[in-house]
């Protein structure tokens, strides 16, 4: 037995993302009533908290709040407790249209602290946006997940908790493995867990996603260091090399797999939001 044996793990399935569209994976949700579909199945499975992005009617990414309002409205009356936690990322608008949605008071939302790039492009996040979205989830009491896309995005969430812009406790993720930012390199992980205990404590809960093919990895790396997994179709599309993933919930259940591999029972939403100091659902 391990040391994080017997520890909960939560897990996050990141249902539809800004990208993969229904020739990428027909079981990529798009519509609102097919990602409360897909959200239920991966909360059956064992997901706790959903990451949310919404598409417009022509399937493009899109801030609209009053779609992001339906979406949440939607797993909350069909997936009882289950943290939603709607993304303030890039893709999906300019400025702070990224950030029209969080006056619906989510219980979490994704908050990028730093630029780098992107397959084919820069992921811009300036300074002083944010800032805006830090202070708006404030306004909110919406809680940030904190997307760590480089260890430098780590030392700037505790430069932010210090002046008070986020929590004293804030959730880091590891995005790892996006092509042209930085790659899922197990030396790497072991810096960023290290790094994230010495600044936020040793009991300090933390997530990691890995993009691609390195999602199942990482979420192994993950369940045996203590963290919380990240899976679903807007990181990973397949469930091995050469099989599309039939559903978000056909991810969730590898990674409650790897979560048991490492005696890591898996969270109820409940014991989540406790982990992670939200209110009750
Ligand atoms: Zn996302």
């Amino acid at each position: 037995m391990s040391d994080v044996a017997g520890k909960p793990c939560i897990i996050c399935v990141a249902i539809t993302g800004s990208l993969p569209t229904k020739a990428d994976n027909p079981a990529v949700p798009i519509t609102i009533s097919e990602q409360i579909e897909s959200t239920h199945e991966a909360y059956e499975a064992g997901a706790s908290i959903a990451h949310c992005h919404v598409r417009d009617d022509e399937g493009k990414p899109t801030s609209d709040p009053e779609r992001f309002g339906r979406l949440m409205e939607g797993i909350q009356l069909h997936c009882p407790g289950m943290i939603v936690q709607l993304s303030t990322g890039g893709r999906s608008g300019a400025g702070k249209t990224r950030g029209g949605m969080l006056s619906l008071r989510p219980p979490m939302a994704s908050l990028s602290v730093g630029s780098n790039n992107f397959p084919t492009r820069v992921y811009e996040n300036p300074p002083d946006l944010v800032d805006w979205l830090a202070a708006e989830m404030k306004t909110y009491g919406v809680k940030p997940e904190i997307e760590a896309f480089d260890l430098s995005h780590i030392y700037k969430a505790h430069d932010m908790m210090e002046h008070a812009q986020i929590g004293a406790r804030p959730y880091v993720q590891f995005v790892m493995g996006v092509k042209n930012a930085m790659p899922a390199v197990k030396r790497v992980f072991d810096i960023y867990v290290d790094t994230v205990h010495d600044l936020f404590g040793d009991d300090i809960p933390w997530c990691a996603a890995g993009i691609g093919r390195h999602q199942l990895e990482v979420n192994e790396w993950a369940a045996a260091a203590g963290g919380h997994l990240r899976t679903g179709l807007e990181d990973n599309i397949r469930i091995d090399k050469t099989t599309l993933a039939p559903s978000n919930a056909a991810l969730v259940e590898l990674a409650v797999l790897a979560a048991q591999r490492h005696d890591r029972p898996i969270a109820t939403p409940a014991q989540a939001r406790k982990i992670l100091g939200l209110r009750a659902g």
